[in-house]
């Protein structure tokens, strides 16, 4: 009897938390970002209120120097918190120490860059290699998790060429390969699919899709109606605002 009371209450509770267990990866109150210029400044985000809960897949649109990219930034922790706050799961990345943030950078967010950014002396194997050894993991993890990664975006044949022996579109396979193969908690994206065509980009946003149905949140840049498509909700954003303004509580 009593062993049956304690199993009920110990269901209810594991059933309470998991409904209340949808945290909130991100949010922000007032978030501005300018950027200095020699007279002067040039207001990238002019006040932003938002949140988003783990598990989304949330796509950024809006026309050219909308502040996409420097949204993404002060995201990825790659430009800091200027003005108004910013939390990473209920942490303030303004009052996180260095070590902190470092430890942010290297375990939760995967980061996708526009152009890149890959090692040029590196191969595309050793390109994801170097940054899993950064992650500290034993070597038959970080082979196992590159061999993974390359397989899923099609590059595994690939694998020994160095960036300049890669195609744009191949370069940003590799990028994407990357930032999956750290299996972080969000994968941030500058239109990453940009310099891929119709069928690679799909099949990108499968990978990314079910890495969310994994419980990963994925936020990305883009121009695009197909990648727009892929997303639960679509952040718009016009002269550094939230088109529309006031709080948005994306879910
Ligand atoms: P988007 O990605 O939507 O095109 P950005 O975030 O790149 O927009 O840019 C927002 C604004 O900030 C634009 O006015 C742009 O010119 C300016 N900006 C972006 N990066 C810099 C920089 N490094 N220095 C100065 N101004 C910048
Ligand atoms: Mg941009």
């Amino acid at each position: 009897m009593l062993f049956n009371t304690a199993y009920i209450i110990i269901c209810i509770n594991l059933f309470g938390f998991s409904l209340l267990s949808e945290k909130i990866l991100y949010k922000s109150i007032g978030l501005k970002f300018s950027y200095p210029l020699e007279k002067e400044k040039v207001a990238a985000i002019q006040g932003m209120d938002f949140e988003i809960p783990e598990k989304s897949f949330v796509t950024i649109s809006g026309p050219s120097g909308s502040g996409k990219s420097t949204l993404l930034n002060l995201l990825g922790l790659i430009e800091p918190v200027q003005e108004g706050k910013l939390f990473l799961l209920g942490q303030e990345i303004g009052r996180m120490s260095e070590k902190e943030k470092n430890r942010v950078r290297r375990y939760q967010v995967g980061f996708i860059f526009q152009q890149f950014h890959l090692f040029p002396i590196l191969t595309a194997e050793e390109n994801i290699q170097y940054f899993l050894t950064r992650q500290t993991l034993p070597k038959q993890e970080v082979a196992a998790r590159t061999k993974e990664a390359l397989e899923l975006v099609g590059l595994w044949e690939h694998r020994k060429k160095r960036p300049s022996e890669l195609s744009g579109g191949q370069k940003q396979r590799v990028a994407i390969a990357r930032a999956l193969a750290k299996q972080p908690e969000v994968i941030i994206g500058d239109e990453p699919t940009a310099s891929l065509d119709q069928k690679n980009g799909k099949g990108v946003m499968e990978i990314l899709k079910e890495f969310v149905e994994r419980g990963k949140t994925v936020i990305l840049t883009t121009h695009d109606s197909m990648v727009q498509s892929f997303g639960d909700m679509n952040l718009h954003l016009v002269d550094g605002r939230i088109e529309g303004g006031g709080n948005v509580v994306l879910a």
